[in-house]
Formats: structure tokens, C-alpha cells, sequence
């Protein structure tokens, strides 16, 4: 099917137009489309270029742009979106106006036709280079779960700060991938109740955590906080993540600063990110608030900061879980309002991460550690019963979000297979 010919109801229409980065997959023998209108502003084979998705092809986009004499060439025709996310809301606007127009208005078919190349045909790469990653626990359901599997004499399955602040905490940036990239199963120590000692081995309670990431692209100045009201100023867009845990590990090492390698092992992001701007119809409250907000993130006289995004897990193709993340409790502008409260700043190429999403029910929670109570009960998937994930397990995180009239955006999807610890460990 020719590039412009999107079938109805394809996710990736010109209503979505999700970035990425691609480098066109050689394959020794054969000629890509591409190699019939070789030009210097076509990509080469390995070279890392700017695509936006449409359907099944991607839109080498600053090819796209030299082709039409744009004056974003200079901001797409790059091997990373950082250009781009630097840029700031104006210009995301205006290259999304462009964007659509090339792909909508029939006289530039012929134009950019050379600039399409099927998905077969590339390979994703990591989007933009990560600078901070901060990860989040934004949904009461999951917080509430966690609350009564280890803590299940407290009084409140929440903490005393839950609902007054956005707990989070700093990750590791060097170790986000992107999906496909396989998980190697990580080691470390441990400590079951019962044990009088530690000991060291490869982690056997890996688990997920089905998340959104937000992807900041316009920097903020130290020492400035920045408000609910500029949430948008400075986030370009989103894309699925999974916060990979080691539970076992992170169990152990824990108490009393926080999550560390248990975590910071790998933390696997979607390879497209969909603009804020094709999610205007995903807009959603978030839940009734129960306690009151001090100023700084009371958004009850802002606009829906909520998002309407229904997410799929699936281990090796099984379906286990749909988190819906219009539950979750803090937005993602408290988020940013909150992380910058204290004066630090923003930098281009921040990724933070909203925490697990988990709905109310059984069939919505998204880490195993929820789905089989810490190991309590199994799943039963057609290749055997799971607690946490084997060696050759492949999880997938897929989602999509209501679109214009009716329509769905797709999210895409975030893949990861676990394979074997070195032999040495
Ligand atoms: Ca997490």
C-alpha cells in the first residue's frame, strides 16, 4: 500500500504523527526504495535520521523538509530529536502544522514519496539522549497494593505523604533502552525474612512496572520552580516505559534511600514519542482529589491534566493485564511542578516516568508483583504458570488513547526479552 494511503481506523493516521529515530536496515543483496532516489539528503543505510510514523511507513523527516525547502530542515535533519525537543511549544506547533500538511495535501506526493520507507525496512533507535530520569508512584491503586503486601499491619496501606506529594524518586538515565533491547536477568543480594544472612545470584523476582514516560524538552533555570500553568511550555510528549524491578533486590536494599539496582538495570522506553499535540482528545480529569493541595499543586482551577491511555501487558503475546492510566492520582504537570518546586531545573531530554499504573481491578494492575499478590498466586499463561519472569520471557507494553472523531492514537509499544545472567555470576 502506497505511503499516503493510510487504511481508516489505522491508529497511526495523520491525526497521530508520532517522532522516532531510524536508520534504514541493510540487508546485503537487496536495494530499498530508498536507493532508487538516492540524493545527499536521503538516508544511507545506518545513518540515524528523524522519522515520523504514518500507518506502516516512516517519513524521513528532514529529508521530507530539505525536498519542500522547509525552514525546519535544520531541526530535523538530525540523529536525535534533542534539536527539536529543544526548540520549545512554538515550534513543536509549527512543525507539527507542517508535518501534517505534507503528509494531507496531495501536491507533495510526488515530492516525498522517495522519503517513505516501510517499517520492515528500518530500525528504531533510543528516540533522544536521556538526561535526567526521574520515576514516579503516582497510582493509588498500585500504592494501596504495595501498602498491603508489605505493610499489611499498618493501619493505612498509604503513607502519611501519599496524598500530599508525588513521591519519586532518581533513576539511572545511562540504562534506559529502547524496546527490543533484551533485559539481561540482573544479580545482586538478597535476603528473605527467614534468612539469617545474605546472599548474592541473579535476581529470581523479576518483574515490570507498565508506565507512561514524559519527555521534557524545553530546559527550565535553577533556582525557578515551574508552575502547574507551564506544564506544556516544557513537556513535549509521552511514551510507554517499563520500569524493569528486581523485587527481591530491591527489597533487601531499600530502607531507608529508596529503590537503587534493583531498578537501575535497564528501563525500557517505547521507540516513538507522541506529541502532547495529538492527545487533545485524551484529556481527562484526574480522580476526585480527597485531600486538600497545598498551592503549588492544587490544579483544580487548571485544565484536565489528566490522560485517557489504555494500556495492554502481555507476556510472550498473553495478554495479562490493562492498566487504564485515567486513575492515576497525581498528573503528570504535578509531577513537573513538583520536581522543579525546590528550584531544580529542567533539561532537555528529561524523562520521567509516572509510576506503576494499576486500575481497581484484578485484570488492571501493572507489575506481577500486584498480579500474583508478591508471588502468592500464579498467572497461568498457555506456556505454564508465571510468579515473576523466566529467562526468554518477552513482555510487551502496547496503548493507545481516543483520538478526533472517534478515532485511536496509537501509543505503540514497548518490548523487552529477559535473557540469561553471565555465567559468572
Ligand atoms: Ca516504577
Amino acid at each position: 500500500m502506497p505511503p499516503f494511503e493510510v487504511p481508516e481506523g489505522d491508529p497511526f493516521g495523520p491525526h497521530n504523527l508520532p517522532y522516532g529515530v531510524f536508520s534504514l536496515t541493510e540487508s546485503p543483496g537487496s536495494f530499498s526504495s530508498a536507493d532508487s532516489f538516492s540524493s545527499a539528503s536521503s538516508a544511507g543505510a545506518g545513518e540515524r535520521r528523524v522519522g515520523v510514523r504514518l500507518g506502516a511507513h516512516v517519513l524521513d523527516a528532514g529529508a521530507a523538509a530539505r525536498a519542500l525547502g522547509s525552514p525546519y530542515a535544520e531541526l530535523l535533519a538530525r540523529p536525535t530529536l534533542n534539536p527539536l525537543l529543544a526548540a520549545g511549544r512554538t515550534a513543536w506547533s509549527d512543525v507539527r502544522r507542517a508535518l501534517t500538511a505534507w503528509v494531507t495535501v496531495p501536491s507533495h506526493r510526488e515530492t516525498l514519496e522517495p522519503h517513505f520507507h516501510p517499517l520492515s525496512d528500518v530500525t528504531l533507535h533510543l528516540p533522544f539522549e536521556v538526561a535526567d530520569y526521574v520515576d514516579f508512584y503516582a497510582s493509588e491503586n498500585h500504592a494501596r497494593n504495595v501498602g498491603q503486601i508489605f505493610r499489611p499491619d499498618a493501619a493505612d496501606s498509604l503513607t502519611p505523604n501519599w496524598k500530599h506529594l508525588p513521591i519519586g524518586y532518581h533513576g539511572r538515565s545511562g540504562t534506559v533502552v529502547v524496546s527490543g533491547t533484551d533485559v539481561v536477568r540482573p544479580s545482586g543480594q538478597r535476603k528473605a525474612p527467614s534468612d539469617t544472612a545474605p546472599v548474592f545470584g541473579p535476581s529470581i523476582r523479576l518483574d515490570i512496572e507498565a508506565e507512561v514516560g514524559f519527555v521534557v524538552g524545553a530546559p527550565s533555570a535553577m533556582g525557578t520552580p515551574v508552575p502547574l500553568s507551564s506544564f506544556r511550555e516544557h513537556v513535549f510528549g509521552l511514551c510507554l516505559l517499563n520500569d524493569w524491578s528486581a523485587r527481591d533486590i530491591q527489597a533487601w536494599e531499600y530502607v531507608p534511600l529508596g529503590p537503587f539496582l534493583g531498578k537501575s538495570f535497564a528501563t525500557s522506553v517505547s521507540a516513538w514519542i507522541t506529541p502532547l499535540d495529538a492527545l487533545e482528545d485524551a484529556r481527562v480529569a484526574p480522580p476526585t482529589r480527597t485531600h486538600p493541595l497545598l498551592p503549588y499543586l492544587d490544579d483544580s482551577s487548571e485544565e484536565p491534566g489528566g490522560y485517557d491511555l489504555r494500556i495492554s501487558v502481555a507476556i510472550n503475546d498473553h495478554v495479562v493485564s490493562e492498566p487504564p492510566f485515567s486513575t492515576m492520582y497525581w498528573t503528570a504537570a504535578q509531577q513537573l511542578a513538583h520536581m522543579t518546586v525546590n528550584g531544580a531545573s529542567l533539561r532537555t531530554g528529561d524523562l520521567y516516568g509516572s509510576g506503576t499504573v494499576s486500575g481497581p481491578s484484578e485484570t488492571e494492575r501493572g507489575s506481577l508483583l500486584e498480579l500474583t499478590w508478591n508471588g502468592r498466586t500464579t498467572l497461568d499463561l498457555p506456556d505454564g504458570k508465571r510468579t515473576f519472569l523466566e529467562d526468554g520471557d518477552e513482555v510487551t507494553l502496547t496503548a493507545w488513547a481516543p483520538g478526533p472523531g472517534g478515532t485511536r492514537v496509537g501509543l505503540g509499544e514497548v518490548k523487552g526479552r529477559i535473557t540469561p545472567p553471565p555465567e559468572s555470576s
